[in-house]
């Protein structure tokens, strides 16, 4: 039961491989690339669940070491970059070597970056074992870490050879991260196509306990439609900021609520409410489709309300967001499910959607 959904980049094109039981025959697939040595980077979370298991299957390939970092967003930063490129060095790393990433997105972003810098660029596969990664982060080649100033301010494209989505490993998932996951899956539904959003929307119950055969048909469906954006739109110069759909709303909740506080995921899935609420002020959304997103929210799991963040510091903040220029804030909005806009927005129907939102 694996599904494969290809990116296509030209000479930088890998497929994406999803299924339960994956990481036990991972060994077939990083073969195929012929590396001189694998190492693989995890965190102290997942490392005594997963890594022996894609560990012994990568054995007979060539010799594997591994990098265990500690655990957090937190942690997210060059010191654990340089942990990374000291395990390549201890391991005696080639250009030819092979970066296995075992792990959520904080993970992948940070082995991806590694993998992006040692040598100048040697190849690397993820192996996503979070929803969020399996869904979002493991696909479309941005790596990078955080500084003390903000979130991914440093990074760079890099794309992975291969992704490898082991549905079996959601299982160890904390079910609030599950649901986290869910944000961005409704959010590709949202912005791909409405026959994808509704077989995501009367299947939430079936996902939400990891039945397996409907896992693989959402994430490969999801991976499918960011796949498709990315490839034409590589390195974000036009229809992959749409991907930032409810992200102008979820970022200042992130911060008001301070970081942490909120998943990403919780975020984005009541931004994404928001921004089907300003698309209905705006005329391109009616109040049925505006049930439905929020509909969809709340029954992954995901709060669709703010509870009394103050209303101008969320303003202030969306206008320093790393997307909006000059002061003005740009919105991706809908219209309809399966089309959107970026557009700025009245500043009144901003206020009156942050209102009806929750906040104060
Ligand atoms: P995460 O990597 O922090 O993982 C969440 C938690 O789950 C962690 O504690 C982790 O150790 C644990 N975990 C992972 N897999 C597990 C498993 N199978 N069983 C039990 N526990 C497990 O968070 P995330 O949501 O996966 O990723 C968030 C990060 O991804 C952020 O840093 C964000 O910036 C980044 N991101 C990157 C992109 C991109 O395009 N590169 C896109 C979206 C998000
Ligand atoms: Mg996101």
């Amino acid at each position: 039961m694996v599904k494969t959904t290809e990116v296509n980049l030209g000479a930088r094109s890998y497929p994406i491989l999803t299924g339960p039981g994956l990481l036990e025959q991972a060994g077939a697939w990083v073969g195929k690339l012929n590396p001189t040595r694998i190492v693989i980077v995890t965190n102290e979370t997942v490392q005594p669940l997963y890594l022996e298991r894609l560990a012994a299957s990568c054995r007979g390939i060539a010799p594997v070491s591994s990098v265990i970092l500690p655990d957090g967003e937190r942690f997210k930063n060059f010191s654990s970059v340089q942990k990374v490129l000291d395990g390549l060095a201890a391991a005696g790393a080639d250009r030819r070597s092979v970066i296995c990433a075992l792990g959520g997105g904080v993970v992948g972003d940070i082995a991806g970056f590694a993998a992006a810098i040692w040598m100048r660029g040697i190849r690397f596969v993820q192996f996503p074992t979070t929803l969020l990664a399996q869904v979002d982060s493991s696909v479309g080649g941005k790596t990078g870490v955080n500084l003390p100033a903000g979130k991914n301010l440093i990074g760079c494209f890099h794309q992975p050879s291969l992704v490898v989505a082991d549905t079996q490993t959601l299982e160890t998932l904390p079910a609030r991260e599950v649901s986290a996951g869910l944000g961005e899956i409704i959010k590709h539904g949202l912005l791909g196509d409405a026959a994808y959003f509704d077989m995501v929307f009367r299947n939430m119950a079936a996902i939400r306990r990891l039945d397996h055969e409907v896992l693989a048909e959402v994430i490969a469906g999801s991976c499918e439609l960011k796949a498709g954006i990315v490839s034409r739109d590589e390195k974000e110069s036009g229809i992959r900021a749409t991907l930032n759909l409810g992200h102008t709303f979820g970022h200042a909740i992130e911060k008001l609520a301070g970081f942490g506080t909120w998943l990403h995921g919780e975020a984005v899935g009541c931004g994404l409410v928001l921004a089907a609420d300003l698309s209905r002020r705006l005329g391109y959304l009616t109040p049925e489709e505006l049930g439905r997103v929020t509909e969809a929210v709340r029954s992954a799991g995901l709060p669709v309300r703010i509870e009394g963040l103050p209303l101008e510091a969320a303003i202030a903040c969306m206008k320093g967001d790393k997307k909006s220029a000059g002061g003005h804030i740009r919105f991706v909005v809908l219209h309809g499910i399966g089309r959107t806009t970026v557009e700025e927005a009245p500043m009144e129907l901003l206020r009156q959607t942050l209102l009806w939102g929750g906040y104060r």
